[in-house]
């Protein structure tokens, strides 16, 4: 049977009939713990980077990531309103999308108010590997904008709650992700949700889930 699929979750929990990536971030510590087989996207968290630890963080990233298990990088990103200043913010995501492109490995990116930093630098940089955002909870221009660059979005519990976020995920056209993210949301509910917004079945709604997924090497 068709998996649900969840892209990116802070949690360990295994569910039945669901495939979930769990993302940790190298200053946690948990990563010594790292999982050798289930899915898990790896990086260095915006909140928690420091510039001067860079180095260190991308000597045990540039290991750990080539693990097979491992699906995608990050999460990693820009977030202007915690961590570094953005200039730093920047430098330590550039370092990430870099060893994603050696590696040939999507990655998996959290944006708070630096659309436009974003942007910047993915057409600084070009990579050719998926850039997925993930928890989009912006306007429909926000994403069409997005998608017109090139990224893919995913998203997670507050399709729940608003109705901006049903309009957006209704008019969306490009393959997309869905997830928990650090909420207690399950996976299965959104799924539910997001069914009903593109009046499909949860069935059809997991096929095109999964195909997305396969499109972009995740499966
Ligand atoms: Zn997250």
């Amino acid at each position: 049977m068709v998996p649900f699929l969840n892209i990116h979750t802070h949690q360990a929990k295994q569910q039945d009939g669901v495939v979930a990536v769990q993302s940790l971030s190298l200053t946690e510590g948990t990563f010594l713990a790292m999982p050798k087989t289930k899915p898990i996207s790896i990086g260095i968290h915006p909140w928690y980077a420091h510039l001067e630890n860079l180095p260190t963080n991308m000597k045990y990233l540039n290991v750990l990531a080539r693990q097979a298990n491992v699906k995608l990088i990050g999460e990693c990103g820009l977030d202007r309103l915690r961590g570094e200043e953005m200039t730093k913010q920047m430098e330590i995501l550039a370092a990430q999308v870099f060893l994603a492109q050696q590696l040939k490995k999507p990655v998996i990116l959290h944006c708070v108010k630096a659309f436009d930093e974003l942007i910047a630098l993915k057409k600084q940089l070009k990579p050719t590997v998926p850039m997925i955002i993930h928890g989009f909870s912006k306007k429909h221009e926000m994403a069409q904008q997005l998608m017109a660059q090139g990224f893919y979005l995913s998203f997670g519990a507050a399709v729940l709650k608003s109705d901006e976020i049903a309009s957006v995920l209704k008019e969306i056209d490009q393959p997309f992700f869905l997830e928990t993210d650090d909420s207690n949301a399950d996976i299965v509910e959104i799924y539910a949700r997001v069914a009903e917004i593109k009046k499909i079945s949860v069935d059809e709604l997991k096929d095109v889930i999964f195909a997305n997924w396969k499109k972009l090497g995740l499966l």
